[in-house]
This record gives C-alpha cells, structure tokens and sequence, in this order.
C-alpha cells in the first residue's frame, strides 16, 4: 500500500471544500440554470461581473470552457490568436481553440508568460488576402508555467491598446488573476480594464470543489450564452456549485496571500540546496519550479522518495517540478516537505 499524499503540492486544484464551503452549498437557494431561475447562480454572476468591472459575467463548468468560449465568441475559423508559447490554452487544453473555433495560435517566446506591445504589434499580421486574420491576443494572469509571475497592469494596458488599435480583440485567461490583484495590490477590475473578455477560476486557489466565471460586455455574454448550451455547459441547480463561489469570494480571497508567503517561504528554504535553482528567482505568487538539472537525482526518482513521505510535488520533465502552495496546506506543511525534499537532494 502506498501511504497517502498528506502534503500535496501538485497544484493549488489540490484542494477540498472546507467545513464552511460544504455548509454554504448545502443550504444555497437554487433553481434551474438553464431557464435563468438559479438565484445563487445569478448572483455569482453579478458579483464577478462586478469584481472584473464588466457588464455581465457567466458561471462555467471549467476554466477551458472559458476560454474556448471566448475563442468561439471572437473568431471564426482560420483566425489567429496570438499568445505566450507556454500558455494553457496553446499548450494544455486539447488544441480546443483549432478543434472547436478553427483558430489557429501565433505564438510569442517568453521566459515568464509576459510579453511586450512591441511583440504583439510585430505578430500582428499585415491584411493580406494570403495572411492569415489576426484576432484576439491572449494573456494569462498570473503566468503558470511562467513561474506565477504577475503582468503589470501597465503592460496589460499596453498589450490590449495594441490590440484594439489593429481591431483584434483582448483576452485574459485569469485562472489565477484573484492571486494576480492580491500579489499587485490592485483589484481584479484594474487588470481586466483594457480586456474584451476575462474569466477567474474557482477551483484554484480559491478552493472551489468546481467552476470558473467568464466576463465580458453583454454583448459578448449573449453569444457566450449560445455557446455554453451549445457545448453542454448549460447546468440545472448549479446553486449548490456556485454558492462555493460566492463562499470562497468572501473568505478565501484576502488569504490568498498566505499562500504567496508560504510559496516564497519555500523558495528560501530550497533554493541552493544539492544544486536546485528555483524559479522565478523572486517568487510572485504561489508556483515555483526546481530546477534539477544541477542535481544528482532526476524528477522522478525525487518524486517517488516524496511520496514515501506522503509528498507530492508536480514533475515537469525529468529536471523540473512544479511546487504550488494552496489553502489545505498549512506553513508547517510546506516546511517539512522543503526539509524531506532537501534531505533528498542532498543526499549522496
Ligand atoms: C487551470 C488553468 C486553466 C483551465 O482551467 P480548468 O478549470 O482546469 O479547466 C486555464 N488556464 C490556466 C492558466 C490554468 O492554470
């Protein structure tokens, strides 16, 4: 018997309704969502359609089905869509954009998932009848696989002006924005200000069992309305999902930057042991990864001596793991996996 994973780093996704959350969908006043009779789903809606300064919000199953919505609503087949090389929807959502809008991506080198204007105005495509449409550019707040940096609001900004100025439209992929507005100190709506459509997960570090909210103008709503049934996203009392979304809005958004701290608390720790290099070398939010190339061990044999401990930690390749800190573990937690983990490393 494998002991079970008591410390699970694997991802922020990792975590389980708490004693409140469970009591809140319990006792959620609910009706059928498909005929817009759910209340604790409409108001879901209007409080994330009020936090990202938008006209209208739509709660989904999934954060993928939030942006492949999006991508249906803004292209039609052959478009472009122009986003980081290491983001989720280039690289982690089942080629969704091409399969299901016909879109296809021009993608941007990054080392953080941050790019500039500059480089977005340099993949726009000139008109041609031989090009290619260039039509939404896709940012990620915060950047995953870019180490959960965060995109200052200014090339935000920047990034959605270029966009708008050339006609495409501006997409945010916020899976992770409320860890965003925690780590810059600005609200939701600041990072969303210059974006067409942007969505928050609340299965992340939020805490949520299920669901993530997309936002827009009312205009873009009604489509994504069309689009939602059509890909049988339409649900029935989704109250009792959405109430944990109104519950971890509350409670489990402030605290987001607890888990920031502990994120950085383990980066200290870590960093240097048996040759690991952290990255990002200043931790923003709550991912890092470990680089282990320096090391003597590889990702995997590291992995399995975690889980002796009842560990777990992402592994990316065989010289990279992925560390997220999340609200179902505790400082102490992190603590001892960074101490087995260094032991690990270290040994000889
Ligand atoms: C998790 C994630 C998604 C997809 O969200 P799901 O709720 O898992 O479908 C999209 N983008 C990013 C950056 C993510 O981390």
């Amino acid at each position: 018997m494998t002991r079970p994973i008591e410390i699970d780093l694997v991802s922020d996704t990792a975590t389980k309704p708490s004693p409140g959350m469970l009591a809140a969908m319990v006792n959620a006043r609910v009706g059928d969502e498909q005929r817009d009779e759910d209340p604790t789903v409409l108001e879901l809606n209007a409080r994330v359609a009020d936090l990202l300064g938008m006209e209208a919000a739509l709660f989904l199953p999934s954060g993928t089905m939030c942006n492949q919505i999006a991508f249906l609503v803004h292209c039609r087949p052959g478009d472009e869509i122009i986003t980081a090389a290491n983001a989720h929807v280039f690289g982690s959502e089942g080629a969704g954009a091409s399969a299901l809008a016909g879109a296809q991506f021009r993608t941007v080198p990054t080392a953080n998932g941050i790019f500039q204007a500059r480089e977005v105005e340099a993949a726009i495509r000139a008109p041609r009848h031989r090009s290619p449409r260039s039509r939404v550019v896709s940012v990620e707040q915060t950047a995953n696989r870019g180490g959960g940096s965060v995109w200052p609001v200014a090339t935000l900004n920047e990034v959605a002006a270029v966009a708008h100025a050339h006609g495409l439209a501006a997409h945010m992929d916020g899976a992770r924005l409320p860890n965003a507005a925690i780590a810059s100190g600005l609200p939701m709506a600041a990072h969303t200000a210059g974006f067409d459509s942007a969505w928050i997960d609340l299965s992340k570090g939020l805490g949520c069992p299920v669901g993530a909210v997309l936002a827009g103008s009312s205009g873009f709503m009604e489509e994504a309305l069309f689009w939602k049934h059509r890909l049988g996203g339409a649900m029935r009392q989704a109250g009792f999902i959405a109430a944990a979304g109104l519950y971890a809005l509350e409670h489990h958004y402030q605290r987001l930057a607890d888990d920031h701290e502990k994120a950085r608390l383990f980066a200290g720790w870590v960093h240097g042991a048996g040759g690991v290099v952290v990255f990002p070398a200043e931790v923003e939010t709550n991912i890092l990864f470990l680089d282990l190339s320096q090391c003597a061990l590889n990702a995997n044999a590291v992995a399995t001596r975690l889980r002796d401990h009842g560990i777990r930690f992402g592994v990316e390749s065989a010289t990279r793991m992925r560390v997220v800190t999340h609200l179902d573990v505790s400082t102490a937690q992190v603590r001892q996996a960074a101490e087995h983990f260094i032991r690990i490393v270290e040994a000889r």
